[in-house]
């Protein structure tokens, strides 16, 4: 079948066939004239005629076009929401629920009819006919009826971003569609994307054996200069500011749209041209209804105490897991340092004159729905509109009137690193696929400038062509254990658009057998449904599923986002120290008094980290967390990005696990006995894969380093010994038997994040790697009551270390 291009589409004189039904919408005349400016107006016959005549249709066309707001009001006109609802896709929840409102608002129609539901928060009524979601929604509404028999046709926008959820929901449609067709009750899908790289859709036979038909929506883009900076400065805020003065003070009328990565850098920026182009007038000011920004919050604080305002800002929780990275943005410290100019810059603010105020709006996934709206409205007469913004504008949003793009070239991303299972986000160069998108935004509307603040060099030797798709950088286990959930028998050959690292599928497989969340028919077991649910390693997950017995949940909670942040504790100082050594000492001194308190110290490294964040948060109540991280070496950031896990984590669990109360207060008294054995087993329970046995005296030569330990078990069968870091407060009482979260290696291997276990407890907390001899052989059952008491023996693990005898209830 070949790719219908716009050329071969029949002209629009040529069309006269109508759709057998026709829906009447009454839209605004201002809504309806600016509908007809759009390219994907003039195409309407033609792409329905395309979609009436196939079951799955690729949409690609620049951003901008029309393509989400315009695509499912031809589809509800052209009746397909008569029956059943039409669905729409959003990797973003920003665009989601912005969609909704706007798709509602050109045809004259309420919420209840034209929805939007992201996970926590939606409007759906019985009445939709239109539901803006997110891919996560989906995808989980697959779960409960694999056939989507709510709609008449699913439309996954934004495809090109390949996020993980989209690329996973085009493996299921391709099925689902066909399944529906069967059945006589037939499931339309289509699949918008920016204007880049289609073919991991078209041509890919196992997704589709007959390649769908793909329109291109022309539109009108006008020039672009793109001018890159000489050189690549560190600190792209800075420069980004300094590129907006410039252009404001010396360039003609034309709005501005900045790329930065998160939320603390646009609300930064954002304070930072606010104070530098104030309005001169005041009750302008007031009706203008200027948006309050934290950090103009904070500085008016800072104000009131006329002094340094130093203040944690209280992460609002992130309550979409299913989106992309900008819905997680950091919410870490703002120092009002950072809120002031240094030199540089008031050099470079000297020479404006204050004339034309600059309109600044902030643009950010977690924004409100009033605040966002803002960046739509009329800008105020005789402003410049300037929008800081994450690379939420980059596809997602479309902002009127953009003539000069000021890009840092960065992303934030989700990144998993293979060897020590942790994800985490980190700011990146973005690709030249995205830049050139970025770029783009400045031709909506007239020839525009796009200002790089990177060099050329940079661009063309390190930025990558395209973004890996987010299924290459995703943990393949938690993917996999979703899958099997979803009753995917072979995930192998699940119709990925691009797939992941098969060696990575066949590791986790055995591994989630180990933790029991498998069974050894590849089932989802009771525990594996559980822990599915949670936003994190399924390792973890475990821990937090079977938290739920315990009142110890609130520490397990805290326990798995600690674990889940890297490089919480340091080892050494990384500013420049007199005394490196002198300052770690002291360090390890402090984490050992913490560690050795009673029987605690079994819990070890872990114990370590809670006391130090337990600590932390005094510390912060009382204004004194730098120092505190100081005297301890506790990485500061760390301690807010965990505060934000966890409190992500509590709503999750709250509502997977809901008999549970769960305490979110900010501080949390330190573990106690009880509570430190019971968090060993539990641990236990999700590292069961990650265990040490400590060498024998005559295994280990006189003189020889006494701190080797054997791996219990390894997926790769590696013989290797392992050791304890000197950093493992474990160093100083060497346990017989430990679980580690993480192995690393420089000269040797090492064990990070080390806990004691008991060999009793792994006949019970790690089943699946414990060969039990059957009870009742030998010696003879004594009785005690009623109860038959016999001797349990057996070995653990791909060594066979014996277990302790023991004595069991039969
Ligand atoms: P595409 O999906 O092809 O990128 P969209 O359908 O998102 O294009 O946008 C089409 C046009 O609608 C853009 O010019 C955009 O600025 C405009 N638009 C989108 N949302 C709103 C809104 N809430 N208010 C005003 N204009 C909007
Ligand atoms: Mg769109």
């Amino acid at each position: 079948q070949k790719l219908i291009d716009r050329k071969e589409i029949p002209k629009k004189e040529e069309i006269v066939k109508k759709p057998a039904i026709y829906v009447d919408v009454i839209r605004d005349p201002e809504i309806q004239k600016a509908r007809l400016k759009l390219p994907i107006l003039a195409e309407e016959q033609q792409i329905m005629e395309i979609i009436n005549a196939n079951d799955i249709v690729i949409i690609s066309g620049e951003t901008g076009s029309g393509k989400t707001t315009q695509l499912p009001q031809f589809l509800f006109e052209a009746g397909y929401a008569e029956a059943k609802q039409i669905a729409v896709t959003e990797p973003r929840r920003i665009a989601a629920i912005a969609m909704s409102e706007r798709v509602a608002k050109e045809m004259n129609m309420s919420n209840r009819e034209i929805s939007f539901l992201v996970r926590f928060q939606g409007n759906v009524t019985e009445d939709t006919k239109i539901k803006f979601m997110t891919d996560g929604v989906l995808l989980k509404e697959i779960e409960s009826d694999f056939l989507l028999t709510n709609y008449s046709i699913v439309i996954l926008d934004e495809a090109h971003e390949r996020s993980l959820y989209t690329d996973i929901l085009i493996g299921f449609l391709s099925r689902i569609v066909k399944l529906r067709k069967k059945r006589n009750n037939a499931l339309k899908l289509i699949v918008m994307s920016a204007t880049l790289r289609l073919e991991d859709f078209t041509t890919n036979s196992r997704l589709f054996s007959i390649p769908p038909p793909v329109v291109n929506v022309e539109s009108r883009q006008f020039p672009v200069t793109v001018h890159f900076n000489r050189r690549t400065e560190e600190d792209y805020v800075k420069e980004a500011f300094k590129k907006t003065v410039k252009i404001h003070t010396t360039l003609p009328d034309g709005g501005i749209l900045i790329f930065l990565t998160g939320e603390q850098e646009v609300n930064h920026l954002v304070y930072k041209l606010k104070k530098k182009f104030p309005y001169s007038d005041k009750s302008f000011r007031n009706k203008a209804e200027l948006t309050t920004t934290t950090s103009e919050k904070i500085s008016a604080e800072h104000k009131m105490k006329g002094k340094k305002a130093k203040k944690m800002i209280i992460p609002e929780i992130n309550l979409n897991d299913y989106s992309l990275p900008e819905d997680s943005e950091e919410h870490s410290e703002l120092e009002a340092s950072d809120l002031e100019f240094d030199k540089e810059e008031e050099d470079c603010i000297e020479s404006v004159c204050h004339g034309q105020p600059l309109w600044v709006l902030p643009l950010y996934s977690l924004l409100s729905m009033q605040k966002q709206n803002k960046i739509f409205q009329p800008v105020p007469l005789g402003c410049r509109l300037c929008v800081v913004s994450t690379n939420v504008a980059e596809t997602s949003l479309t902002i009127p009137g953009i003539k000069y793009v000021v890009d840092s070239g960065k992303t934030k991303m989700k990144l998993y690193d293979k060897v020590t299972g942790v994800t985490r986000f980190e700011v990146h160069w973005t690709s030249k696929a995205s830049a050139d998108q970025r770029s783009g935004r400045a031709g909506r509307t007239g020839p525009g400038h796009c200002y790089r603040l990177y060099s050329s060099a940079v661009f063309n030797d390190t930025f990558e062509n395209f973004s890996e798709p987010e299924i290459r950088r995703a943990p393949v286990d938690e993917l996999y254990l979703r899958l099997r959930n979803m009753s995917i028998k072979d995930v192998i050959n699940f119709p990925f658009p691009t797939p992941p690292d098969l060696m990575q599928l066949k590791m986790s497989e055995t591994r989630l057998k180990i933790l029991g969340v498998l069974d050894e028919e590849n089932k989802v077991t009771r525990l594996g449904s559980v822990v599915a649910k949670y936003p994190v390693q399924p390792r973890f997950g475990k821990m937090l599923a079977l938290s739920r017995n315990y009142d110890i949940m609130p520490y397990t909670i805290y326990l798995v986002a600690a674990l889940s942040v890297p490089q919480v504790l340091l080892n050494a100082p990384t500013a420049s120290t007199s005394d490196v050594a002198a300052v770690t000492k002291r360090w390890f001194d402090i984490r050992f008094t913490w560690a050795n308190a009673g029987h605690s110290y079994l819990l070890g490294d872990n114990m370590v980290l809670l006391k130090a964040l337990c600590g932390a948060e005094v510390a912060y109540s009382q204004g004194k967390l730098e120092q505190y991280c100081d005297d301890c070496g506790l990485r500061s950031k760390a301690v807010s990005e965990i505060r934000k896990l966890r409190l992500q984590l509590s709503k999750e669990v709250a509502l997977n696990q809901i008999d549970m109360d769960i305490v979110v207060e900010p501080q949390l008294a330190p573990p106690n006995e009880a509570h430190a054995k019971l968090l060993r087993q539990i641990l236990l329970c999700g590292l069961g894969d990650q265990i040490a046995k400590k060498m024998t005296l005559d295994e280990v030569p006189q003189g020889e380093n006494k701190t080797k330990y054997k791996y219990a078990y390894h997926a790769n069968n590696m013989e290797d010994l392992v050791f304890l870091h000197r950093s493992s407060i474990m160093k100083r009482t060497l346990p017989e038997f430990v679980v580690y979260q993480e192995l690393y290696e420089s000269n040797k291997i090492y064990m990070r994040g080390v806990t004691a276990i008991e060999p009793e407890w792994l006949p019970e907390y790690v089943p699946s790697l414990c060969n039990l001899s059957a009870p009742f052989t030998d010696p003879p059952p004594c009785f005690e009551d009623d109860i038959v008491m016999c001797t349990l023996t057996g070995t653990f693990g791909s060594q066979a270390w014996k277990l302790p005898e023991m004595k069991v209830e039969y």
